[in-house]
């Protein structure tokens, strides 16, 4: 697959699908940029090479081209961002917005308004894609975000641009990352999988079996699996009907020799509540009218172990509800101890959801080797899919 790198843009104009859904506070200010920092490097490559810019993306589930919506309130933190004014075209495919794009000359930039003030956008409709590729000359994806939607701007585009279209270097470097984990990574490799539910990372962890020497489980998932093995959780996390599943994944991890480390104690509380009582128990003594809601300091030193010792590491999901300074411990120490496995040449991924917020919370991004952008299409990766935006591009 091509990138924006094997492509001169010069007096070419680039129609980039960029993943610009960033959160915005109550005054339709930007809480964090990310999104849009990550988008630069495309956008100023194909400046750089004399070419124009028309960008597309969508912002949050409208359902009326509501005003909170409009991609109008990026335009001025875009613009810093880029060193550049970039221009507003307030909607996708009219006649204006068609003039405006063919007036755009190169080293300009113009951002449609929000994809998604039109159905035909999450319903894949070719005639809206048909419209959108008149404005680029070539066609390029780095909206890694929406990359597993096989929505209009993000897929069915692509069908029009049969030579000209490529990945920008955010989707690439996501590929790339992800690559290295799975593919070419260096041993001995560790996958640490939290969070919530068994249910939801169950492909990821069948999908990574035969990559990984290493398999921790945090988080409220790890009950299901302390319960099947037979321990009392008390009234911890657990989805019952996959106790026989979490007993599989153990039987199929011992076939591949991977060494899987369940918690051994917890941080358990009498409520789910940043002020309820807590206390250190064994994992698999948790008394009734108990939840264990974080790992526990001798499980903290366990994965810590492990995560010395691992070349490459994997990290998707919270080892506790982290969104509760008691029960933050874990995740925190956790992510410490990746950062220090980084800083002594690990390679480290960090992606999908709730992580990705932990490391931000706790200012980890940079300690780490690579953050994703993406939560669901990170997921969907790790669980070995090739994504529809990325399936376009081939
Ligand atoms: P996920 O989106 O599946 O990665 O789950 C992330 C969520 O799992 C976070 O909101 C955490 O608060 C939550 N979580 C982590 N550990 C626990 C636990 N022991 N009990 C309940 N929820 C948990």
């Amino acid at each position: 697959m091509k990138t924006v790198n094997d492509i001169n843009f010069k007096e070419k104009k680039a129609l980039i699908r960029v993943d610009f859904n960033v959160p915005l506070d109550a005054s339709f200010n930007i809480t964090d940029d990310t999104r849009i920092r990550a988008a630069k490097p495309t956008i100023m490559k194909i400046l750089e090479d004399g070419g124009s810019c028309v960008l597309m993306s969508h912002l949050g589930r409208p359902k009326n081209k509501e005003n909170e919506f409009s991609l109008k309130h990026l335009v001025k933190p875009l613009s810093d961002v880029l060193g550049v004014q970039v221009k507003f075209a307030d909607d996708c495919i009219s006649e204006n917005t068609s003039k405006m794009v063919s007036n755009l000359k190169s080293g300009e930039i113009l951002l449609l308004e929000n994809l998604r003030y039109y159905e035909e956008e999450t319903k894949g409709a070719i005639t809206f894609a048909e419209k959108l590729s008149k404005f680029g000359d070539v066609y390029v994806n780095d909206a890694f975000g929406t990359a597993h939607r096989a929505h209009a701007s993000t897929a069915i585009i692509a069908n029009f641009f049969p030579e000209n279209k490529c990945l920008g270097l955010l989707l690439a470097s996501e590929i790339e990352n992800v690559k290295k984990v799975l593919e070419t990574s260096e041993k001995p490799v560790t996958a640490i999988i939290g969070g919530a539910k068994v249910s939801s990372k169950i492909t990821i962890i069948e999908n990574i079996l035969d990559k990984i020497d290493h398999l921790i489980i945090g988080g409220g998932m790890a009950f299901t699996f302390v319960k099947a093995l037979g321990g009392k959780i008390g009234s911890s996390l657990v989805e019952e009907d996959k106790q026989d599943l979490a007993l599989e994944i153990l039987e199929e991890a011992k076939k591949k020799n991977v060494a899987v480390h369940l918690p051994i104690d917890a941080i358990i509380a009498d409520s789910f509540s940043a002020t309820a009582n807590t206390r250190v128990e064994s994992v698999g003594d948790i008394p009734a009218g108990w939840m264990g809601l974080d790992v526990g300091p001798k499980t903290n030193e366990l994965f810590a172990k492990v995560i010395r010792d691992s070349k490459t590491i994997l990290w998707n999901g919270p080892v506790g509800v982290f969104e509760m300074e008691k029960f933050a411990e874990g995740t925190i120490v956790l992510g410490k101890n990746i950062a220090k496995a980084t800083q002594n040449g690990s390679f480290s991924l960090v992606g999908g959801g709730d992580s990705v917020a932990a490391v931000q919370k706790f200012n980890l991004t940079d300690k780490v080797s690579y953050v994703s952008t993406g939560g669901g299409a990170m997921l969907e990766m790790l669980e070995g899919k090739t994504l529809p935006g990325i399936k376009a591009l081939m």
